[in-house]
């Protein structure tokens, strides 16, 4: 079958011999139809995160159609709509039989872990596959899983409606956070220096602010990570606030304990979601269409153009995605 590997840092070709999925037992056969590229897509892309193998089939955001079910499989159908979970977490862990899953020591990362979601066909767990209607398009697929990332950091953050928000960041994830807030009836200012990923942060409802004039906010939600946001975001919460950390650096930064004390500071490391009602959720939010996430994204790629997508995707105005559906047509004609 068809598949978009990453050979070497930052080389990305289109095969046609990568070896078909053996389906599981409790798994279904998945027809993929669209995935999303992401900040751990492009760590991998660009080398930082090391893969158990290469060449590699990435992604991890997306879905498809089932095209065939394992035996044990009695929930779910061929022909069914479906968007990917893409963190198989083991059930088993301390942390899951506490339902905090997503700290699951024996988490299987879909295009970290285990092979990813770039391919033709993919066999998940019926568990992780959840069925949508027919009405939502392959747009909405690609945004499920970072909008579930996205509203499960606003729900630990407790958010509510009168609270003053920030977010650091107008990326595929600021702009998934920014959208979440306004679901829910907030509008937050945002903070980002590429000028096309603040206009369309505006364009869905933020407010730009100058990095300067920020203010004070009840909520700082750092979708960079990096020690120049972190300290922007201390800049800018309010006493007794919370910093919701989302973006990923291994770089070191400081704070006093003084300033955590005086200032009651609530640091709060938000990661990915918790199975299932995170997911749940989110798949009903955007079935009865409260939301509309595929308005951050930028023209999808067709295969061929998967290489240019990966190298554009860091400064690309727009959540970059790969359209595989010509894949699934193809078959079909
Ligand atoms: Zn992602
Ligand atoms: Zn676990």
């Amino acid at each position: 079958m068809r598949a978009i590997v990453l050979t070497r840092p930052r080389q990305v070709e289109v095969v046609d011999n990568w070896p078909e999925p053996r389906l599981g037992s409790d798994e279904v056969l998945v027809g993929m139809r669209a995935v999303g590229l992401c900040g751990s897509d492009l760590g991998v892309y660009e080398g930082h995160r090391v893969t158990p193998a290469l060449p590699w089939v990435m992604g991890h955001e997306g879905g498809g159609e089932i095209l065939a079910v394992g035996a044990d499989v009695t929930d779910r159908h061929p022909g069914q709509r479906v968007v990917i979970e893409p963190n198989y977490v083991c059930f088993a862990c301390r942390s899951c039989r506490t339902g905090l899953t997503s700290a699951c020591s024996a988490r299987g990362i879909v295009g970290m872990t285990i092979p990813g979601l770039l391919a033709e066909r993919v066999a998940v767990p019926a568990r992780f596959a959840w069925p949508v209607p027919a009405s939502v398009s392959d747009e909405t697929l690609v945004c499920v899983e970072p909008l579930a990332v996205a509203r499960a950091a606003v729900r630990r953050a407790g958010v509510s409606e009168s609270d003053e928000c920030l977010v650091l960041g107008a990326g595929s994830q600021g702009l998934l956070v920014c959208q979440a807030l306004l679901a829910i009836g907030v509008r937050p200012c945002v903070i980002e220096p590429l000028a096309g990923r603040l206009a369309l942060a505006e364009r869905i409802g933020a407010k730009p602010v100058d990095r300067d004039g920020a203010g004070e906010f009840r909520v700082v939600f750092d979708t960079a990570g990096t020690p120049e946001t972190w300290e922007l975001a201390l800049r800018s919460v309010s006493a007794a606030g919370d910093v919701v950390v989302i973006g990923m650096s291994d770089q070191r930064v400081s704070l006093s304990t003084m300033e955590v004390t005086r200032r009651q500071l609530v640091i709060r490391g938000s990661l990915i979601y918790d199975h299932p009602a995170d997911f749940g959720d989110t798949v009903a939010a955007v079935t009865a269409g409260t939301l509309e996430p595929a308005r951050v994204l930028r023209q999808g790629m067709p295969p061929g153009g998967a290489a240019d997508a990966f190298a554009q995707a860091r400064s690309a105005r727009g959540k970059s995605w790969i359209d595989l559906s010509g894949w699934r047509e193809a078959r079909h004609g």
